[in-house]
């Protein structure tokens, strides 16, 4: 079997596009554009970076960006009153702390601040209870996970009483993930860094997501044949060929993992792109039921 390959750039292209159109109506219709507010504190480049090209596609859609920074040494209190003056602002439909936040701040206490309606990145403690919750809806579900969700739908998975192993289980990727698919009745095990035979575990998957920063560590025997693979990772590995010194590769071994698997992502232009889509789409959402919607 030749893996089909999900097509994440296009996907979330798709998606951007559907926003526009969306935010394109509401301003004929007289409403506002949705506000995205980001909180950046010090100076980490990869943040910068992925706050940079947040900014970027908010604009591309017509959503306006309030980016605030403070220093790598701003206080628990600073940036708690800083959130508290956003929640305050109607202006701003969504904020977006970005983390990993400096070591020497409460990162729940902090997420926990932002208001409901305004958690478009889906980590405030209340959406995550309800996300855990049967009969529960939270309002916002966290955007690389929802990604998978979009990325395994457009596949054509079945995904309702499918065997489902989620590799990994951060707060940001593999426990939401996890939730999200148990929602969707899915039967769900997480495997993470004390799991024994992990590739025996894997190769019981229908449905395979990976988030753990290990390259090319899901081999072509791990995965069993027909399987839908979801490649959450992102790592640099060595290769003095390429132009930067180094490429991008996934969690999973893509080319072996391919001949097996009967759909799979790749790593770039897979789950990557689907995360800032998710986070313009909860954006508009949060501005529609800012309105009323
Ligand atoms: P974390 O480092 O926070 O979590 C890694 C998870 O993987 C942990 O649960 C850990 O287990 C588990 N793990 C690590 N090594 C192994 C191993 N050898 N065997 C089994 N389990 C292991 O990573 P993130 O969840 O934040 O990110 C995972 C990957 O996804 C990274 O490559 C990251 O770059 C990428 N990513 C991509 C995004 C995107 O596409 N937009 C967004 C976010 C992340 P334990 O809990 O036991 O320590």
């Amino acid at each position: 079997m030749t893996a089909k390959i999900i097509d994440g750039k296009a996907i979330a292209a798709e998606i951007r596009g559907e926003i526009k159109v969306a935010i394109d109506q509401r301003l004929s219709s007289g409403k506002s554009k949705p506000g995205l507010a980001t909180v950046l504190v010090g100076e980490n480049p990869a943040s910068q970076v992925y706050v940079r090209n947040k900014h970027k596609a908010c604009a591309e859609v017509g959503i306006v960006s309030y980016p605030n920074e403070l220093p790598a040494d701003a206080t628990q209190e600073e940036v708690e009153s800083l959130v508290r003056e956003l929640n305050q602002n109607p202006a701003i439909n969504g904020i977006l702390v970005q983390l990993p936040l400096p070591k020497h701040l409460d990162e729940e206490k902090i997420l926990a601040s932002i208001d409901l309606a305004k958690d478009v990145d889906g980590f405030h403690p209340i959406n995550i209870g309800r996300l855990a919750q049967k009969g529960r809806e939270p309002m916002f579900t966290p955007c690389t996970p929802t990604g998978c969700m979009v990325l395994l739908e457009k596949a054509g998975a079945k995904i309702a009483g499918a065997n489902a192993v989620v590799l990994g289980r951060s707060n940001i990727v593999g426990m939401p993930l996890a939730l999200l698919m148990l929602k969707a009745n899915a039967t769900v095990t997480v495997a993470h860094s004390h799991t024994k035979n992990l590739p025996e575990l894997c190769s019981q998957a229908d449905i395979l997501l990976v988030a753990i920063g290990q390259p090319e560590f899901v081999k072509k025997d791990w995965v069993k044949d027909g399987a839908i693979v979801i490649d959450v990772g992102i790592n640099q590995v060595e290769d003095p060929t390429a132009k930067r010194g180094y490429r991008l590769v996934g969690d999973v071994a893509f080319d072996e993992v391919s001949e097996v698997a009967a759909a799979i992502t790749p790593v770039p232009g897979g789950v990557g792109p689907m995360t800032i889509a998710i986070l313009l789409r909860n954006t508009l959402r949060a501005a529609e039921l800012a309105d009323g919607a």
